[in-house]
């Protein structure tokens, strides 16, 4: 890892001053907003969870009136997003016990956040980083974990691990915007299937460039 500890500042300055604004694409207002399109965004578009979200925002505007949801309602609006039951079932939950135990306000920690159905480091991350401004540690979803594997990062599947193998090579300051950064590049030019090696800003600082695209070699 020591390689990747020196090459690691230089990714990150590089690819903040291509993505300068990287931000989440998910439309929100609030932890708690940001927290319930994190939710429905897994195995769905940003995109998609964008129509959904001010209709639902606007009938459920609390946590209160999210643990009240009538779930056949609730399933009916969030549909589009695929897994409707799960993610209705998540969400309830969820604001449950915030009304429950954090008096109706999303908690700003990771220990607590943890604690809410539905809620696993990598939407914690996202609620305390979008939501709260806050680097508890580094939220690995798919396009984090596929680029962290290509710049020799971690060799890690496991998101936790990959997570931890960041934490460890990152500064802390750096935590807060490299989800965002590394996504940003995901979808830009490291995309999962023939990834622009030629074209790639990182591509001196990158052990995959070139082999990531290679015909007949695992996709990484
Ligand atoms: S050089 Fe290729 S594999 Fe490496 S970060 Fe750039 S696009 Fe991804």
């Amino acid at each position: 890892m020591e390689s990747a500890r020196r090459r690691v500042g230089a990714i990150v300055r590089l690819l903040r001053r291509r993505y300068p604004r990287a931000r989440t694409s998910l439309d929100f207002g609030s932890p708690l907003e940001i927290l319930v399109a994190t939710i429905l965004a897994a195995q769905c578009t940003d995109e998609r969870v964008n129509t959904l979200t001010p209709g639902l925002f606007r009938r459920y505007p609390t946590a209160e009136a999210l643990a009240r949801a009538d779930r056949t309602e609730l399933e009916g609006i969030i549909r589009p997003a695929g897994f409707f039951r799960n993610k209705a079932k998540s969400i309830v939950g969820a604001a449950s016990r915030i009304v429950e135990a954090y008096g109706g306000v999303v908690p700003d920690s990771m220990a607590e956040l943890v604690t809410l159905p539905g809620v696993a480091r990598k939407t914690a991350n996202i609620v305390l980083s979008a939501g709260y401004g806050k680097a508890e540690g580094i939220a690995v979803d798919t396009h984090a974990g596929r680029l962290a594997r290509r710049l020799g990062l971690s060799r890690e599947e496991d998101p936790v691990k990959v997570e931890r193998d960041l934490m460890a090579l990152l500064p802390r300051k750096d935590w807060l915007d490299f989800n965002v950064l590394l996504v940003e590049h995901g979808r830009a030019l490291c995309t999962a299937r023939n990834p622009k090696c030629p074209a790639c800003f990182l591509k001196s600082l990158c052990p995959s460039a070139g082999a990531a695209a290679a015909p007949g070699k695992k996709k990484r």
